[in-house]
């Protein structure tokens, strides 16, 4: 069963289980129990993180080169259509003139790749063994091999933080944005996107995604480390990313040493954030009905042994009428 019953964001032990599962994540099974939180609003898996920390390197060890070759060059497809819709807001991102820029999660260095194409000086942090050192032997990146932390990178080093899809698979989300803070320089910039937790379906529930936000829940965490959001970017519509991403600035201002102030494991309580004003009962049936379903029908194929424990079996939603049925499939899909 679950591990902690405190929340990732705020430290608050005022939660309630959203969803509580078997799972067969990676050897053996577990329990995939998500709980909210009635503080803060954000969504996490109760479960220990050192436990999948160690089960995420020992899948990513499993990847042959060929596997990793497929995969960078996804992310660098990614990047590149997400460093399309940046330039929008910031045509300054396309010529890098050298500059810093660090990829905070840099998988198999496809990210890297893509910022170098436009002249960064890329810098990648990986914390899985394999893609790191695919990167830096096939490629040529320079890669750290090592979880991001304060000490990962020195303060006001950077021009540019790209964090994309990495902040929901850490633990304390709100020391990392801080420590994004940090690294930046004043004037810099951080695109940071992850997935919507009202996006939650079979594949990406429990895939490692333990802290999930609201986009409202993200922004609000942004501006409380000090950042200015320049602009929300919804890329939803993409086919591999579903979720908001943020195009924020670090205040050319930035007084650097207040952070002292800020930074802290878990949202401090003159930060603490109103309810984030998702329904309880939505994001349970939305989490529910992405167990079974998913968003669009179409990813429900999991072959692992399902059992929902409080709403009933897998063979419930089947005893709904089709009309009910019909319903329900109109409503999460909007
Ligand atoms: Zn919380």
């Amino acid at each position: 069963m679950g591990q902690q019953t405190v929340c990732n964001l705020c430290g608050s032990a005022y939660t309630q289980v959203l969803l509580s599962a078997r799972k067969q994540l990676h050897a053996p099974q577990h329990w995939v129990i998500y709980r909210l939180c009635k503080r803060c609003g954000l969504t996490f898996l109760d479960l220990d993180y050192t436990v999948w920390l160690a089960t995420y390197a020992d899948d990513m060890a499993e990847h042959s080169a060929d596997a990793l070759e497929r995969y960078s060059a996804q992310e660098e497809t990614e990047t590149q259509s997400a460093l399309h819709d940046i330039a929008r807001l910031l045509p300054d991102i396309q010529v890098g003139r050298g500059r810093q820029m660090v990829d905070v999660g840099a998988g198999a260095g496809g990210s890297l790749r893509a910022f170098q194409g436009l002249g960064w000086e890329a810098t990648g942090v990986e914390v899985a063994q394999a893609p790191a050192h695919f990167a830096r032997e096939q490629l040529g990146l320079t890669v750290l091999q090592e979880p991001y932390t304060r000490a990962t990178l020195k303060a006001e080093s950077v021009d540019f933080l790209y964090s994309y899809h990495t902040l929901e698979h850490l633990p304390r989300p709100y020391r990392t944005l801080t420590d994004f803070y940090l690294h930046l320089k004043p004037g810099g910039h951080l695109y940071v996107e992850v997935p919507d937790v009202r996006d939650l379906n079979i594949y990406h529930m429990g895939f490692g995604h333990i802290s999930m936000f609201t986009p409202r829940l993200l922004h609000q965490c942004l501006e409380a480390c000090g950042f200015e959001i320049i602009a929300p970017l919804d890329r939803s519509w993409t086919p591999n990313s579903f979720g908001p991403g943020f195009l924020c600035l670090k205040p050319a201002r930035a007084k650097t040493k207040e952070l002292n102030l800020i930074r802290s494991d878990y949202l401090p309580p003159e930060q603490l954030l109103r309810w984030s004003g998702e329904s309880a009962w939505a994001l349970r049936w939305q989490l529910w009905y992405g167990f079974h379903i998913g968003r669009g029908g179409e990813a429900f194929s999991w072959r692992a042994p399902l059992n929902i424990l409080w709403v009933g079996t897998k063979t419930a939603i089947k005893r709904v009428s089709p009309r009910s049925f019909a319903w329900l499939k109109k409503v999460f899909r909007s």
